[in-house]
């Protein structure tokens, strides 16, 4: 009995492997390696002892997934594959729209052709339009999405609950995620994004292994404590363990269900820069500039509907996000390359 986990080889998705392993489950990764390498699956073997079986697929590629359904008992399918960043996704919303649709409506049409029923999904909090008061809750309002990456997770989510709708013995969970950082406390696998990092703690921790000369603050002057953004950030090995608790929720439970998986605490972009500096004695240089276009003040998740219903609360806190980033990052100074 296997888990299919897409985008396998990813941040998410590789950490995700490991806490499936962990909890006993065997782990079937069909990954194009468009955004990632093979090293961090090769990394997750060496973590468990145990072994992945690894496709360097398209999920978009029918015949493809045919192969791997046929190959493996797979029961549960984890869907971490796409495109994820939102710049690019104002540049190129063509590109995003084809594979994040396209490798969702196929890997659904499969999973019928296969009688396999349940369905996790990487969502976003990206998809609670900006109005909504925070802390957001499953049921805050969703879509005035602000960039085309935002619409593909809302479409997608659309276009599962809707199989959910039309095909008895299919059921989905939909994972909110927040802002997972950090990474495996072994140092062996962790966020290794190319080009220059649009996120915070990759920035943070390539300027602080000299990568970057300093880290843009953008803004000091929005409606928070010390006037700098404020989102939710969590621990990637406890999102990970967020999939294991939503995996074992599906095989009792019909229909489609939304979670939230966030800490409900919101942190400053200075509060983590001082943290991370803290905990890891390095410096990270920073300026003040200009405020990103299209950035909220403030966001943060209720988290107690997942809390209550997964029994999954996170156990890592700002510290151990900073601490193992920076584990991560200094022992990978150039990510799998190195
Ligand atoms: P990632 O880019 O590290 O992982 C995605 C993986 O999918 C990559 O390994 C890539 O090679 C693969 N992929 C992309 N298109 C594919 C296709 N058509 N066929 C096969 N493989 C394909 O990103 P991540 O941070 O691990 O994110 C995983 C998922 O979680 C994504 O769907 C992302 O949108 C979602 N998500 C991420 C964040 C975040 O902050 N990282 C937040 C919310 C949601
Ligand atoms: N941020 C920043 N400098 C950066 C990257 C991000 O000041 O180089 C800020 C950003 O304005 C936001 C917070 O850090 O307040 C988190 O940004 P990120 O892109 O990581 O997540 P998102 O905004 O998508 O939630």
């Amino acid at each position: 009995m296997a888990v299919l986990v897409t985008g396998g080889a990813g941040y998410i998705g590789s950490h995700t492997c490991v806490e499936l392993l962990n909890a006993g489950y065997d782990v079937v990764v069909a990954d194009n390696l468009s955004n990632s390498s093979e090293v961090s699956l090769q990394r997750v073997e060496q973590i468990t002892g145990k072994p992945v079986a690894f496709y360097r697929a398209d999920v978009r590629d029918a015949s493809k997934l045919d192969e791997i359904f046929e190959r493996h008992d797979i029961r549960q399918v984890i869907h971490f594959a796409g495109f994820k960043a939102v710049g690019e996704s104002v540049a190129k919303p063509l590109m995003y729209y084809r594979n994040n649709l396209d490798s969702t409506i196929g890997l659904c049409e499969a999973m019928l052709r296969h009688k396999v029923g349940e369905l996790v999904f990487s969502s976003s909090a990206t998809v609670y339009s900006p109005g909504n008061t925070m802390p957001l809750s499953e049921t805050s309002s969703t879509g005035n999405c602000t960039h085309p990456y935002g619409w593909t997770k809302f479409m997608c989510e659309e276009i599962i609950m809707d199989v959910v709708r039309a095909h008895k013995g299919f059921s989905a969970a939909l994972l909110r995620y927040f802002n997972p950082v950090g990474a495996h406390p072994s140092g062996l696998i962790g966020e290794d994004p190319s080009g220059i990092p649009n996120n915070l703690m990759p920035f943070i921790s390539q300027t602080a292994v000299g990568r970057r000369k300093e880290l843009s603050v953008f803004g000091d002057d929005y409606d928070t404590p010390d006037g700098t953004g404020v989102r939710d950030y969590l621990h990637v090995v406890d999102l990970a363990k967020g999939h294991v608790s939503a995996i074992r929720y599906l095989d009792d439970h019909d229909g489609v269900h939304i979670f939230n998986l966030g800490t409900g605490r919101g942190t400053s972009v200075l509060e983590m820069v001082r943290t991370f500096e803290k905990v890891n004695h390095v410096p990270v240089p920073y300026r003040i500039t200009d405020r990103r276009p299209g950035d909220l003040a403030t966001v943060y998740a209720d988290p107690s509907k997942s809390n209550r219903e997964l029994h999954w609360k996170t156990e890592l806190d700002l510290e151990d996000m900073c601490c193992d980033s920076w584990n991560w990052q200094s022992s990978n100074p150039n990510g799998y390359e190195s």
